[in-house]
């Protein structure tokens, strides 16, 4: 349910509202808009609340939010959300470039690459150190070692950072570096993990699941804004379907789609979803063209020997290329990429 109060609605008009609200055992989630005021009512509705509420003074209208998601919905916060990390961004009119390896795997490894994407234009520099893996077999990540580089190569280059937090036991070592949580595909539905991201004060990435349908993807943000959490941005990073030439497909239409349903910045990954270095460019073109806020793209300095997704990793020079076609992109949209 939301509230909407009136143009010119007081403060204790808005205090009287959240008091009869939390007085019901439900949660207040006030959003100060431009134009109006909203509160949204987060919980299990008694039957005729809404009528009562809708009798307070300085409320304009109460409205049932159709949607199971309700913070994360345009219903309840009609103006976009903009997420700022360091120079970057989020959500606004200039696709936002998260960049780096898939996998940190040494110092020399981290920084060049940090150095690299920030010279080509990336604002944010991304880089996995506990790595969700098919195969138990595989290079499963550096743990805490890998986000002590990933420090060095923010300290050297300025770039924020965005990583992978896989376990709930794992949120507080992993925030003390991050400044850009990432919930995984696979875990994008471990409600325990989210809500252990929703209660910090760091911006929470999630990422679509592997078969999730865009409401179950919406309510796993909803998690994280039910834990007290606003700064959410989602990724669609393809999902499974029958062909296997490409290793997802990447659901463009999801771009538009989340921006129709939902207030919160989408970013594409056209790396995992192609699973193939020269299928990054187009798909990235074409997330851009659809309107996206941002790309997550693995680059390494040396694909054929990346511990991890090297298939589908760019060089520095094919990095290079793919911004200045980007850029392109997003003026044709009238919106370039955001100057680092
Ligand atoms: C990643 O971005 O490092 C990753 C593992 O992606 P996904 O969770 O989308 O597979
Ligand atoms: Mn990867």
């Amino acid at each position: 349910m939301i509230v909407v109060m009136a143009a010119g609605s007081s403060d204790s008009e808005l205090a009287a509202v959240r008091e009869r609200i939390e007085s019901k055992g439900l949660k207040a989630q006030i959003n100060l808009g431009v134009e109006r005021t909203v509160v949204g009512v987060v919980g299990s509705i008694p039957p005729d609340f809404k009528d009562e509420v809708e009798l307070l003074e300085g409320v304009s209208d109460v409205v049932m939010i159709s949607k199971p998601y309700k913070l994360a919905s345009r219903e309840f916060h009609p103006d976009d959300t903009i997420i700022k990390v360091g120079s970057a961004v989020i959500g606004g009119p200039s696709p936002v470039i998260m960049a780096g390896p898939c996998s940190v795997e040494d110092e020399e490894q981290m920084v060049s690459t940090a150095k690299a994407v920030k010279k080509a234009g990336a604002t944010v520099l991304r880089g996995g150190a506990f790595k969700p893996r098919t195969s138990p077999y595989s290079f499963r990540g550096m743990g805490e070692d890998g986000l002590k580089l990933l420090n060095l190569a923010k300290q050297e280059t300025g770039l924020p950072i965005i990583t992978e937090v896989m376990a709930t036991e794992d949120v507080d070592t992993v925030a003390k570096y991050a400044d850009i949580l990432q919930i995984g595909a696979r875990n994008m539905q471990n409600y325990n993990l989210l809500d252990a991201v929703g209660e910090l004060g760091k911006p929470v990435m999630v990422k679509r699941g592997l078969a999730a349908s865009y409401e179950e993807w919406l309510l796993a943000a909803e998690y994280v804004m039910a834990s007290g959490n606003e700064e959410v941005i989602l990724c669609e990073r393809g999902i499974r379907g029958f062909e296997s030439f490409t290793r997802f497909t990447l659901d463009v239409a999801a771009v538009p789609v989340v921006q129709r349903l939902s207030h919160l910045p989408i970013v594409a990954d056209p790396s995992h979803s192609t699973g193939k270095w020269y299928l990054v460019t187009p798909v990235a073109l074409a997330s851009v063209a659809a309107g996206a806020h941002g790309l997550l793209i693995e680059v390494h300095p040396n694909p054929d020997i990346a511990k991890c997704d090297g298939p589908q990793s760019l060089t520095f020079e094919n990095f290079d290329m793919l911004m200045q076609q980007v850029d392109a992109i997003a003026s044709v949209r009238k919106q370039p990429v955001a100057a680092n």
